[in-house]
């Protein structure tokens, strides 16, 4: 199987509009007008309209309340960030990882504006722990994805792919790494999300909650852009475009969705007003729609909206038209960050 090579930063001798996504040729020379595929410009665009950084949420009330939470919130709070940390410091990697071995200068651009806010997610979860608890506590929190046994279990499969791709840069490699990356951003995160997003409709911690809006923001554009990339990478490469890796994609969804769930009855089993059951049903929709976004078929036609019913105020708003549940009433966070000082650099 053909490795692929790192792509040199400028060659002249080859076009500027890239001959395929992986393995072509190209310049380097990124001309957003003359793309091999004109779709990119947009996803770019989208992924660039969100721009945010953590320090701006203000976190004041969330740190009076983080001691009047339950234990069993403030251990699923603390679990959690530790299995975002887990996903999200990675993710920066592999989106730098994709675009070192892009062909096509678009999708190289497109990765740096995802790594980039891959890297804001992580901070953002340091930010959270360093202001509602102790120095242990978040350490404690950040360790998790290499001691807690159900994480581990739970990531064994990303941390195989992602380090294949690494290890050995192929073009089955690198569309496998993609078909983790939408699962990362369209359902590894959900549960978690929604653990947070229960909170803030009982008006706990709200702070936290409007960063972690932000976030699932950001993850359901880059989901939308990277599985648009794995459909144009495939085209290109329709060898690989096969019964077998249709039905690998397949089994990979359903063994997250399981994942997903055993971890979501691990983490939220304690928590007022999260159903489990609807949980599930969640997480099999939120499947349904990244498969969707492949260019797949549902596996759980019975879970074509959404069951959890309450979530849909902050998750389902997402989109150019509605503003989200967090900046309907009326920016609940105020602007801490008084970087705006450019005399002082
Ligand atoms: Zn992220
Ligand atoms: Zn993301």
């Amino acid at each position: 199987m053909a490795t692929l090579t790192r792509v040199k930063v400028l060659n002249p001798a080859q076009p500027n509009k890239s001959t395929a996504i992986f393995g072509g040729e190209a310049s380097g020379i990124l001309n957003w007008n003359d793309l091999a595929h004109p779709h990119f410009y947009t996803l770019r665009q989208k992924i660039r309209s969100l721009f945010w950084t953590a320090n701006e949420v203000d976190m004041t009330q969330d740190v009076k309340q983080f001691a009047d939470l339950s234990k069993a919130e403030q251990e699923a709070f603390l679990k959690i960030i530790g299995l975002l940390a887990t996903l999200d410091g990675p993710q920066t990697v592999v989106a730098m990882k994709i675009a070192d071995f892009a062909t096509d200068p678009s999708v190289k651009s497109i990765m740096a504006t995802i790594a980039d806010q891959e890297s804001e997610h992580n901070h953002s979860y340091a930010y959270v722990l360093s202001s509602v608890t102790t120095l242990d506590k978040q350490m404690a929190s950040f360790e998790m994805g290499r001691t807690d046994e159900v994480l581990m279990k739970r990531n064994a499969r990303i941390v195989d792919i992602y380090n294949e791709f690494a290890e050995k840069p192929t073009i089955e490699t690198v569309l496998k790494a993609m078909v983790y990356t939408t699962l990362l951003e369209g359902l590894f995160f959900y549960s978690g999300f929604a653990f947070f997003y229960n909170l803030a409709r009982h008006q706990k911690m709200v702070g936290t909650s409007t960063m972690i809006s932000y976030i699932n923001r950001d993850e359901l554009q880059h989901g939308k852009a990277i599985s648009d990339i794995f459909r144009a990478a495939l085209a290109e490469n329709p060898e690989y475009n096969t019964e077998a890796f249709t039905e690998w994609i397949y089994d990979q969804f359903r063994h997250s969705v399981e994942q997903e769930i055993i971890w979501s009855r691990y983490v939220l089993g304690e928590i007022e007003g999260i159903d489990l059951d609807e949980m599930a049903g969640y997480v099999k929709y939120r499947a349904n729609k990244m498969l969707r976004m492949l260019g797949l078929s549902e596996i759980y036609p019975e879970f074509a909206e959404n069951p959890m019913k309450w979530i849909r105020a902050y998750v389902d708003n997402f989109d150019d038209t509605k503003t989200d549940f967090f900046e309907q009433t009326s920016r609940q966070y105020v602007k801490t960050s008084d970087l705006n000082g450019f005399d002082d650099l």
